[in-house]
């Protein structure tokens, strides 16, 4: 059982590079058992001000429609489940819940790219770590708003600017943030929220799971146990991509089990 719960693909999500047919066979040649298709939704930070801002995800008819037929192409070969990467839906609650609720889907990531009113880490200069540190502790704030809000089943990516700060040739220890990252984990764990531990910084400059390993360790030190593994897909060739690893480091902290999800339930798998 390998599941990979995080991927995007064209049309749905406009920076991937990849078709949906494409996207799934390239995590079938991977080896995955189990996709999880998150297509961007940036419904809830809409601002005329943002840079390089997605516009609302509104292509529900046409995702169900390629998303069956892809079930029929790969049926008995990946088992595939349809869910949402959902920037910041705390920022616009009755939207994020609108989504959320959105029949057919069956699993929700949160994720936060932006503060409000502000652009994607994406596109931030990063010429220092205390250039950026407040930015960061207001990031990491958020979370733990995200977390209490009911919006989401796990929390996507935590640490998300490592990435970009590595190539800048900088960044930070997320264990600077032992305290945040307690408060939200503590509200993971009483809500019945998880966390994913992604990939994509693997095959970046990075070169480590986001969040990084101690963060999960306290994740799981703390009684966490809802987690999947997600590699960020947005190219064919990225599917599937550091789950194997991701699994080997988990086991390693003491995790023995990873979340699939079905309606918004996780169903414990052993790894
Ligand atoms: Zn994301
Ligand atoms: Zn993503």
């Amino acid at each position: 059982m390998l599941a990979d719960y995080h991927m995007h693909c064209l049309p749905y999500s406009p920076d991937a590079q990849v078709s949906m047919a494409d996207l799934f066979q390239g995590a079938l040649d991977k080896g995955m058992t189990h996709v999880c298709l998150t297509s961007h939704m940036e419904n809830c930070v809409q601002d005329p001000n943002f840079e390089g801002q997605f516009p609302p995800f509104r292509e529900w008819d046409a995702l169900f429609a390629e998303f069956e037929a892809a079930k029929r192409t790969f049926a008995g070969k990946l088992d595939l489940r349809l869910g949402a990467e959902i920037g910041a839906p705390h920022y616009l609650p009755e939207e994020g819940r609108r989504l959320y609720a959105h029949p057919g889907l069956d699993f929700v990531i949160g994720s936060i790219h932006n503060l409000r009113n502000a652009p994607d880490f994406y596109f931030y200069e990063y010429p220092s770590f205390e250039a950026v540190r407040r930015d960061v502790e207001t990031y990491l704030d958020e979370y733990l708003a995200l977390a209490g809000a009911g919006l989401c089943d796990v929390l996507g990516h935590i640490g998300y600017m490592q990435r970009y700060m590595a190539r800048q040739g900088t960044g930070f220890d997320i264990m600077l943030y032992e305290d945040r990252l307690r408060a939200i984990f503590r509200t993971c764990i009483d809500r019945g929220v998880g966390i994913e531990v992604n990939t994509s910084g693997l095959r970046d400059a990075l070169g480590d799971f986001i969040p990084q390993p101690a963060a999960l360790k306290l994740y799981r030190d703390m009684g966490g146990e809802l987690i999947t593994a997600g590699s960020d897909a947005h190219r064919a060739q990225d599917a599937g991509q550091g789950i194997r690893e991701a699994y080997a480091l988990l086991k390693s902290l003491g995790f023995r089990y990873v979340c699939l999800y079905k309606d918004h339930k996780p169903e414990f798998v052993r790894i």
